[in-house]
């Protein structure tokens, strides 16, 4: 038994150093994208600044460098939303993230939302459409981060919703507020719902370059709605379309008091 004991204390050993050797790993890596997300940003500022001067002044220049100049501006702004998803990505990793939470009427953020979002829905042919009860439904959360997630929602399901309108709507029960972000355009197998919420994942690599997202939208959605205690959640089929549902909960203690509600069929 004494042999024994020491080869489990030792095996007990060998696996904490090989815990902490990994955990010492997994902060280097963190630190690393930090780091490296904090020192291109001065950098991509400079360029920011140049390319902002050649875009401003595009209609004068042959039509080529008019082309070489929209395409720097967009460059730039797409690496700049690359740099600020990793770098909210690395906050949410380290832990430093602190929900500046507050009472919000969740109808009026919703609306505002959508109105936000019109312009760019218009620009596909989609109609947004709100399904909201009248009145305040109220909850503790940190507004940014909520319109955050709408935003992230509502931009893909007119990205893929090939035109079709795309329906918002608020429920809630006793315990729980939900959020629902339906569209009927392309969805998805249930290979690729398995995937949905992966850093950098997307269903169709090849639109990469067409389509101006980071792959970051929805793993930092979910990040976002955890740090509610919330859900998030999606059902999805191929040419039927998706629904993306956040649950918030209502109560002051922070927990979902009831079961999340169901996601429509
Ligand atoms: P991005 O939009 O930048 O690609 P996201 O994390 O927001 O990143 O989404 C990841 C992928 O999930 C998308 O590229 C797309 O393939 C798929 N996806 C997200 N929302 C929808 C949707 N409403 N309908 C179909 N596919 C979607």
């Amino acid at each position: 038994i004494a042999t024994l004991a020491r080869s489990f204390n030792g095996m007990a050993d060998s696996l904490q150093s090989q815990i902490k050797e990994l955990a010492d790993l997994s902060e280097m890596q963190q630190r690393f994208v930090s780091d490296v997300s904090h020192e291109l940003r001065t950098p991509l500022t400079t360029i920011r600044l140049a390319g902002d001067v050649l875009y401003d002044q595009r209609a004068s220049f042959p039509p080529a460098t008019e082309r070489t100049a929209e395409l720097l501006h967009t460059q730039v702004e797409r690496f700049e939303l690359l740099l600020s998803d990793l770098l909210e990505i690395s906050r949410y990793d380290a832990g430093s993230v602190q929900l500046e939470s507050e009472p919000t009427n969740l109808v009026h953020l919703v609306q505002d939302t959508i109105e936000g979002m019109r312009s760019l829905g218009e620009s596909k042919g989609t109609d947004l459409r709100l399904v909201a009860p009248g009145g305040h439904l109220d909850a503790d959360v940190d507004p940014r981060r909520i319109r955050r997630i709408l935003n992230n929602l509502i931009g893909n399901a007119i990205e893929h919703g090939e035109g079709k309108p795309v329906v918002v709507s608020v429920d809630s029960n006793a315990g729980a507020v939900a959020l629902s972000v339906r569209d009927y355009g392309l969805g998805m197998t249930e290979a690729e719902v398995a995937h949905v919420f992966d850093r950098f994942w997307r269903a169709d690599p090849s639109r990469r370059r067409t389509i101006g997202g980071t792959g970051l939208g929805l793993a930092i959605s979910l990040e976002d709605a955890t740090a509610h205690r919330g859900l998030l959640q999606v059902w999805s089929a191929p040419g039927q379309g998706s629904c993306f549902r956040l649950t918030l909960p209502r109560g002051t203690n922070g927990e979902l008091v009831s079961s999340p509600l169901p996601l429509p069929p």
